[in-house]
């Protein structure tokens, strides 16, 4: 297994077999130990949470929502979220990778979204609606900070900065979804199969991770046998290895090629949304986003 800090397109999170907890407890006061994250009430107003919608906030603003946020684990293959039922709360995780799943009428399901670190689970609460349509499932061991629904839309109406946040955040989810959609659409089994694999090993900053043909096949959309025979052409061709429940990107560069372009689309959307420079006086200096 191997880090790669490099060569991460997508937010950083904990596999929960292969990561190191020190490394996250680096980044953030609310680590994967969940007994850090009584820092946040504790914390000074300087310290980032790891959330980089929370951490771009104006100094005055995160002292008004500290008191509201409950620190809590993300545990993997949990569902956070149920479609239909009424949301209460909205997450922002502070590392960990959340995928957004569509499910059908007879159960089928696929995967329409992703939220790590910049983003915040909820979306559809934060604009009016009083229920959830997807099921949000734990891609990865990590930590949020959590908050009333109710709390977050009143802050909604008050603060044009986090306003313009979450608008910017919203964008991002409909540019992926958009992505994802064109992806499930157009793409084989293979090149989706290949791309959700690098985008995991992204998640989790590892090229080894846990991982069933039945999840994927969940999260792709397709029937499970699809999903071993892609894996099994891609073990051939010395791409991947999988074992026991687990898989090991043997090479990097193979499974790249054997990738759709909505990797690549998907892992430069992201890399534009971290990288713009921040336009509000936020808390953490380099840890801040845009707020355009
Ligand atoms: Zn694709």
């Amino acid at each position: 297994m191997g880090a790669r800090e490099n060569n991460r397109a997508f937010p950083s999170i904990q596999g929960d077999a292969v990561a190191s907890r020190a490394s996250a407890a680096n980044r953030s006061i609310c680590a994967p130990d969940m007994r850090r994250c009584g820092g946040v009430t504790g914390a000074g107003a300087a310290q980032p949470t790891g959330n980089r919608i929370l951490d771009a906030l104006q100094p005055q603003d995160f002292e008004r929502l500290r008191r509201h946020l409950e620190p809590q684990a993300l545990v993997l293959r949990e569902e956070i979220e149920r479609a239909g039922e009424e949301l209460r709360h909205v997450l922002f995780p502070t590392s960990g990778m959340v995928s957004v799943v569509h499910l059908t009428d007879d159960g089928a399901s696929v995967e329409v979204g992703l939220i790590g670190n910049e983003g915040v689970t909820g979306l559809f609460g934060l604009l009016g609606a009083d229920r959830s349509m997807h099921e949000l499932i734990v891609q990865g061991t990590g930590a949020g900070l959590r908050v009333e629904l109710g709390v977050m839309r009143e802050e909604l109406e008050v603060n044009p900065d986090f306003r313009r946040l979450i608008f910017r955040f919203a964008r991002l989810v409909i540019a992926n979804t958009s992505q994802l959609a064109v992806c499930n659409g157009r793409h084989s089994v293979d090149e989706r199969c290949a791309r959700w694999l690098l985008m995991a090993s992204d998640c989790v900053n590892a090229s080894h991770f846990p991982i069933t043909h039945e999840f994927l096949s969940m999260m792709l959309g397709v029937r499970r046998q699809g999903v071993s025979v892609a894996a099994a052409r891609l073990q051939k061709a010395g791409a991947i290895q999988y074992r026991h429940g687990h898989i090991t990107v043997l090479d990097r560069g193979r499974l790249e090629r054997g990738a759709c372009e909505c990797y690549r689309a998907i892992a430069a959307t992201f890399a534009r949304f971290r990288g713009a420079k921040d336009v509000q006086a936020g808390r953490t200096g380099g840890q801040r986003l845009s707020a355009r």
